[in-house]
């Protein structure tokens, strides 16, 4: 893990750089206050830093403060470093915004374990940023985690001039299956196609769950010569996946209508236009009797 330092005094600098490189830390050490917040501008500055309180230009406290009004998309853990040891003193820094201080000179063991206690809560935050992208039910993406997924997937794609290929599958009838065995065995339907659905992906493709029951997926490097057949091959594993409803003792199966759409023939770039057209291929598969694959032609 990356660690920025700032401190002015070169001596307490290098020993705090030279233990925390024991501790197998990345170290970026910065001389003094703004050029620790210009490091803190930078596109992925480190998330965890030790701010000297005293330094010439702006002082601990005062980046503090600013990093607080800053709307980031990561935390910043903040150590402050002081020989100021008064209470008032300690509630101001926490006020500024500190996560935590150490008092000068550190005594090595307690920054070891306080530098911790950052890691822990830096990696808490990756972990709910994690969840945060996935469907609770399935465990598949979110939708909202699937489109950012996409949009870099289409800007590769073009980029490199390789295909893409999406798919939409809604289930066929399910409200029949809400209505006659009840909302739990729905969700265990939904899981059980979400399962299939990504046994039937390969390790670069990507699976979301899109409404209800509706989900995509997307497949990279995919042209329109290959993507009927994947998507043939997508409908028959749905069709194909029993669904075991143990309170009513039965096997269940769904079938699936899947719209599909290439990025060659709609290349603006602009993810809505691919999944819109998927979706009114979904609608003509629908309209066309269900359980089948309908590829989408540009006008
Ligand atoms: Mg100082």
């Amino acid at each position: 893990m990356q660690v920025l330092i700032a401190d002015d005094d070169a001596l307490s600098r290098r020993v705090l750089h030279d233990v925390l490189v024991d501790w197998g830390y990345q170290v970026i050490a910065a001389k003094n206050g703004n050029e620790a917040w210009n490091i803190m501008q930078q596109d992925h500055p480190p998330n965890l830093v030790i701010l000297d309180w005293m330094m010439p230009g702006l002082d601990g406290v005062e980046i503090c403060a600013m990093v607080r009004q800053q709307v980031k998309p990561r935390y910043t853990y903040i150590i402050l470093l002081t020989s100021r040891n008064r209470p008032e003193d300690i509630v101001q820094g926490l006020e500024a915004g500190a996560d935590d201080y150490i008092v000068k000179p550190f005594n090595p063991d307690e920054l070891k374990y306080r530098l911790k206690i950052g890691e822990r809560i830096i990696d808490l935050e990756e972990r709910i940023l994690g969840l945060a992208r996935i469907d609770y039910l399935t465990g598949l993406l979110n939708r909202r985690a699937f489109m950012e997924k996409l949009e870099i997937e289409i800007n590769r794609s073009l980029r490199e001039g390789t295909g893409l290929g999406i798919i939409i599958a809604d289930i066929d009838y399910f409200k029949t299956i809400n209505d006659s065995y009840g909302h739990l065995a729905g969700d265990r339907v939904l899981q059980n196609v979400a399962r299939c659905l990504q046994k039937s992906c390969r390790r670069y493709d990507f699976a979301g769950r899109y409404g209800g029951e509706e989900f995509i997926l997307g497949f990279p490097g995919v042209g329109k010569n290959r993507i009927q057949s994947i998507a043939d091959r997508v409908c028959m594993d749905i069709s194909q996946c029993y669904t075991e409803l143990p309170q009513h003792g039965q096997l269940i199966s769904v079938t699936a209508s899947l719209g599909v759409a290439c990025l060659e023939d709609y290349p603006s770039g602009n993810p809505d236009h691919l999944i819109s057209a998927a979706d009114d291929a979904l609608y003509v598969a629908k309209k066309k009797g269900r359980n089948q694959v309908v590829i989408a032609k540009p006008e």
